[in-house]
């Protein structure tokens, strides 16, 4: 069975110690990395420049397009600092206590919370999770002094600094808390492309973080991360104020009970393509591959889900970032996406997606043409990226080709599903063309003869108006 020769479905790589060298970097976008995720819970602002760096010469030296991508802590708990991991047995009683917490009893074990609130927040809930579930607790008792006897459900050992969920609590911490701002600013100042917010609940945080980067006049991007019930529930107005989402399964699927996470990924993916929003399906993808140099069939399979549903985009956290394969991890990625998405092309695609205004129309209509013309691809002129947001939309299955004249719009629609960006300079509308028919021919996105669909604005006597057009590469 063939594959697509080009897939449409883009890959997000998490850089981390396996993949650090320029050498490590330079495979990666070979094997067709299109985001650069840098996780600022990790490592030190002297490695994120060093990685920004790197990525940039990717694609001044190199002639890649690759997006960068820095993904913010947020307000998350952890477990204190500990000499040796705490080793916990299934029934066993432990206490949970702030840092600050003095004359404890010495009767058990006790798990140090590096945050005051704990026991209020923890009233909300039933349940105390380490590691995004791998280690839990059932709540025993709230004590007078701020700390909490928990019973563990397994055996298990915690070592210092592990991620604590407290599923449905409404952690009473700022979502974006002061480092966040720091690395926002630090993001803006450097011309990332994209900011992942952590542990959103709403709207009004998203829109603070957009003050900021309006203030600095930054053409920044925000992809908000959905991974509390809070941000599940107000998901609309999250999707309406944000670039793009990613669905965060980690954290997700510790704050919610597991069993409805397909549920709510199906959800979130059909509403960002229904509003015309980019979507990254996050996290344990091919988990397996951080050891092995194969994934499992069901990693397989959640993969070839994603790419079913459209999503525009895949993630992989540990498998590039700390895992033994990052390369053969994006390879065992990219081949799943491909065959998945020529299975798929044999169908239409779901179009009951909104048309929302004229734009949205002319793009369907074009995704449209290029299906029963049999055209070879999309070619997009976009000065803001708008067009090929809108073509994208109605997931067409062949290639847009989006032709713009900034290298800023050119990596952040590479997000974009089916999306191939180039950066042209732009002239008088058919030189502009010509000029993307020849970028695409040199880049080996199209060949002389093609048949193609061509959608962009023209100067008529008083105003730019839209055009479709079909053409023959020449
Ligand atoms: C997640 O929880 O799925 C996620 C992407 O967030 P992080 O890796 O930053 O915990």
């Amino acid at each position: 069975m063939e594959s697509h020769q080009r897939r449409l479905t883009k890959i997000v790589c998490t850089l981390g110690p396996s993949c650090s060298s320029k050498e490590q970097m330079l495979e990666l976008a070979q094997k067709g990395m299109n985001v650069a995720r840098i996780n600022v819970s990790h490592g030190s602002r002297e490695d994120h420049v060093r990685t920004l760096a790197a990525i940039t010469e990717l694609n001044v030296k190199h002639g890649f397009c690759i997006a960068s991508l820095i993904d913010t802590r947020g307000a998350e708990i952890r477990t204190g600092d500990v000499q040796d991991p705490l080793e916990v047995t299934k029934g066993e009683e432990v206490l949970f206590a702030p840092t600050t917490l003095k004359n404890l009893p010495t009767d058990r074990q006790i798990i140090y919370v590096g945050y005051d609130g704990f026991s209020s927040d923890v009233r909300e809930t039933n349940q105390i999770l380490i590691d995004n579930g791998e280690m839990s607790f059932d709540i025993v008792r709230i004590e007078e002094n701020g700390s909490v006897v928990g019973q563990a459900l397994q055996d298990g050992s915690i070592g210092s600094r592990r991620h604590i969920n407290l599923p449905g609590a409404d952690i009473d911490l700022p979502s974006i808390t002061d480092k966040d701002w720091d690395d926002i600013a630090f993001a803006a100042e450097n011309d990332v492309d994209f900011v992942a917010l952590s542990f959103i609940r709403n709207a009004s945080e998203v829109e603070e973080v957009r003050a900021l980067l309006n203030k600095k006049k930054s053409s920044m991007q925000i992809i908000t991360k959905v991974e509390t019930q809070k941000a599940v529930k107000n998901l609309s107005e999250i999707i309406e104020a944000s670039d793009g989402v990613m669905v965060a399964r980690g954290d997700l699927g510790a704050e919610v009970p597991y069993e409805h996470l397909p549920v709510i990924q199906d959800d979130i993916v059909y509403r960002c393509r229904d509003a015309g929003k980019p979507v990254i399906v996050a996290t344990h993808m091919l988990e397996s591959m951080t050891e092995h140099p194969i994934p499992t069939r069901a990693e397989v399979t959640d993969v070839a889900h994603a790419a079913t549903e459209y999503t525009d985009a895949t993630m992989l956290s540990g498998e590039t970032a700390s895992g033994k394969h990052p390369p053969v991890a994006l390879g065992a990625m990219d081949k799943i996406l491909r065959a998945t998405e020529t299975h798929l092309s044999k169908f239409p695609a779901d179009q009951n997606i909104a048309i929302q205004g004229d734009g949205d129309a002319r793009a369907q209509s074009a995704v449209s043409l290029a299906k029963s013309s049999n055209a070879a691809a999309i070619v997009v002129i976009t000065n803001s990226g708008q067009t090929a947001r809108r073509v994208s939309k109605f997931r067409p299955a062949v290639p847009i080709i989006s032709l713009t004249n900034s290298h800023g719009v050119q990596r952040k629609i590479q997000l974009l599903y089916g999306v191939y960006p180039l950066c042209i300079e732009f002239s008088q509308e058919e030189e502009t063309v010509v000029r993307g028919f020849e970028a695409a021919i040199k880049s080996g996105l199209l060949n002389s003869g093609d048949q193609v669909v061509v959608i962009s604005d023209i100067q008529t006597q008083n105003k730019p108006v839209t055009s479709i057009q079909m053409r023959t590469v020449q």
